[in-house]
């Protein structure tokens, strides 16, 4: 008989700024955070949980938390690999400085049936993309969500019938590879919202073969209701004109991509006017990596580092961003610190030296934080990246401060958190891990 798994509990203490994920309610009073399963319980005060009975208690010793961070646009293969980098493990590297949840746009490896006629071949890509990210989480934890569709001819109903029943919800931006034209792809987008896939759109010039340029004429031809999200809105790596971008801006609501393999100055020019014009719940934050760009395993907090100092966005807000808008608008069960969400969960610092006296401060002040713990589901699954840079406090689990000084450690890693995460975690049951769950998503 199979025993039964004892309920694993968490809390969280000692926290100097919570960090909320919601753009317009970015910061929290809250000082605890209680965790049951993987799930968290209650938001509140050291004095309202029963601290003597958890399993662990993290002291994070004044310490800013925040929800993981999500990337929301990366051009993954099957497993955790990147073939234009030559470079194995890039999917741990991220999730090392806090990326928590990986958002595919689209399946790209040598070879791979992306192109043009091959309806069976992209069918199969996206089908078994998402199988294989369904049973196998980088570094044991990471949520990548892959399979993304790649729309091209021959495509029918059907096929999207079949590929949701397979549980594929993403569209590759549109553009990115594939067909694009509004007379083209009109019917299948049709389909992928009668099965509630989630589109994506290429906005601005061509990148690579095979890639087109998507003015805004074209996305506003297909109407706002049938696009989720314009991905690198400011450039992939090129950016559109000005003028264009005003355009999506002002006559939808679509949200917005900002991403770091892109252009800054346009990234600077949409953030300053979407602040100007209340919107910031718009923005979502990606990479575009790899590519020959790179793959940068802190793109996403440099990202908001980034929004934060050059356009005065507080910190709080440039990381819902890349936590809580990301979350809303994909429909996905973590990037909030609010009761029910999966414990996705980060204690960032500021780094000795910086002017700021917080993780948040320092953001504003434009110095790139570390991350002193990365936690999913509830497990603590590092306690500091392979040099996210330091931090200037660490973390203490049950009385014990666990933080790298070790060089070796330090730059290298994996930093070890001093338990065993895969036996805390996913596979000790022999189970497949669980599927990240997912909630209605909300444009606004
Ligand atoms: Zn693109």
């Amino acid at each position: 008989m199979e025993a039964m798994k004892k309920m694993t509990t968490r809390a969280i203490v000692n926290i100097g700024q919570l960090v909320t994920g919601d753009i317009y309610q970015p910061l929290s009073k809250a000082t605890a955070i209680w965790i049951e399963d993987g799930i968290i319980k209650a938001v509140g005060k050291e004095g309202d949980f029963p601290l003597g009975s958890a399993d662990m208690v993290i002291d994070v010793q004044g310490m800013t938390v925040c929800p993981g961070l999500i990337d929301a646009h990366v051009h993954n293969t099957l497993d955790d690999y990147a073939p234009q980098q030559r470079e194995i493990g890039w999917m741990e590297n991220a999730l090392l400085v806090g990326v928590t949840t990986i958002i595919s746009e689209g399946e790209q490896g040598p070879g791979f049936p992306r192109f043009f006629d091959d309806a069976i071949g992209s069918k199969a890509t996206a089908i078994l993309a998402k199988r294989v990210f369904d049973r196998f989480r980088p570094a044991g934890a990471l949520k990548m969500h892959g399979g993304a569709l790649v729309l091209v001819n021959g495509l029918t109903r059907d096929d999207f019938k079949e590929m949701a029943e397979a549980g594929v919800w993403l569209v590759a931006e549109i553009g990115g590879g594939g067909l694009y034209r509004p007379e083209d792809i009109g019917p299948m987008l049709k389909w992928a919202k009668e099965f509630d896939f989630f589109v994506s759109m290429h906005f601005g010039a061509r990148s690579i073969p095979g890639s087109s340029t998507v003015s805004a004429a074209e996305i506003l031809a297909l109407g706002e209701d049938m696009i989720d999200k314009i991905a690198h809105a400011n450039g992939g790596s090129t950016a559109a004109p000005w003028d264009m971008t005003l355009e999506i801006i002002e006559q939808t609501n679509i949200p917005l991509e900002m991403i770091h393999n892109g252009n800054h100055k346009m990234m600077h020019r949409i953030v300053r006017t979407l602040k100007e014009r209340d919107e910031l719940h718009r923005l979502v934050l990606g990479t575009d990596c790899p590519t020959g760009q790179g793959a940068i395993p802190n793109a996403i907090m440099r990202t908001a580092v980034f929004i934060s100092a050059i356009d005065d966005i507080p910190a709080a807000q440039a990381l819902a961003m890349a936590t809580g808008n990301t979350a809303r608008i994909y429909g996905l069960n973590t990037g909030f610190i609010q009761v029910g969400r999966e414990a996705d969960i980060l204690a960032i610092d500021y780094p000795p030296g910086s002017v700021g006296t917080n993780a948040l401060e320092a953001m504003e002040n434009g110095d790139t934080v570390g991350v002193s713990m990365v936690m999913v589901d509830g497990n603590i699954v590092s306690v500091k990246g392979r040099d996210g840079r330091p931090t200037a406090r660490n973390i203490k689990v049950n009385g014990k401060e666990l933080g790298i000084s070790n060089i070796n450690d330090y730059l290298f890693g994996p930093p070890n958190p001093g338990f065993n995460v895969y036996e805390a975690t996913f596979f000790g049951d022999g189970k497949p891990p669980r599927v990240p769950g997912r909630v209605p998503r909300k444009r606004a």
